[in-house]
């Protein structure tokens, strides 16, 4: 592996990783925290800062035959991609990508659209199969095992074509005004409900004086 920058791609056209995640979580989160610099910090998010406190500093070991890597850099010429990865295991030469998450063990779209990114990455840099990678939820200490599936390495491909079309056109999306509301660290810079509610009346407002044709 060698690190070096993506040569056919600005460093303004290169997609954090953990934006794929901000965006299938909520598109309006996305353009928040990556379009408008807007972060916040929640009981959620402090705790997830703790837990990757165990692994922000880039080290690796071997452990029973495996060699960890910690903190791992990421990139993806094809895709356009860059972050890091949490840990990743080196099985024989088979990268097995991990991600640390708060919270007990439970399946979450999102994580696993971001774990495949990372894998995708791996693919890349080391030109080795990664079939499947696991999610570290720490409340539980349990690892969610997530495979790489045709369908899921398609809804990334999806997922970094949105973005780049709402980087092309900024836009700020409708606030979801839903449960994903709760935990969300940006509700007071986003308001969902006064937003949602400005909403419906700028749609009723726009079909006040409308009259149905016969
Ligand atoms: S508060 Fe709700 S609508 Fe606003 S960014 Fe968060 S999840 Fe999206």
């Amino acid at each position: 592996m060698t690190e070096e920058l993506c040569p056919t791609r600005s460093d303004d056209d290169l997609i954090m990783i953990s934006a794929l995640q901000h965006y299938s979580y909520c598109p309006r989160q996305y353009a928040l925290i990556h379009q408008e610099q807007t972060f916040d910090e929640n009981l959620y998010t402090l705790r997830g800062r703790a837990v990757h406190k165990q692994v922000d500093e880039p080290e690796h070991e071997v452990a029973q035959g495996v060699r960890v890597e910690r903190a791992l850099s990421l990139w993806s010429y094809r895709l356009g991609l860059t972050g890091r990865a949490d840990v990743v295991e080196f099985h024989g030469a088979t990268p097995y990508p991990v991600e640390y998450k708060h919270g007990p063990r439970r399946q979450r779209e999102h994580d696993d659209l971001q774990l495949c990114a990372q894998a995708l990455c791996l693919e890349e840099m080391t030109g080795q199969d990664v079939p499947e990678g696991a999610i570290f939820h720490h409340s539980s200490r349990r690892r969610r095992v997530v495979r790489f599936t045709p369908a899921l390495r398609e809804q990334v491909a999806q997922t970094v074509t949105a973005i780049r079309q709402m980087a092309a056109a900024p836009i700020l999306p409708p606030a979801v005004n839903d449960a994903r509301c709760t935990h969300c660290s940006l509700q007071n810079a986003c308001l969902p409900s006064v937003v949602s509610a400005t909403t419906r009346q700028q749609s009723v407002r726009a079909t006040l004086f409308v009259t149905e044709q016969a």
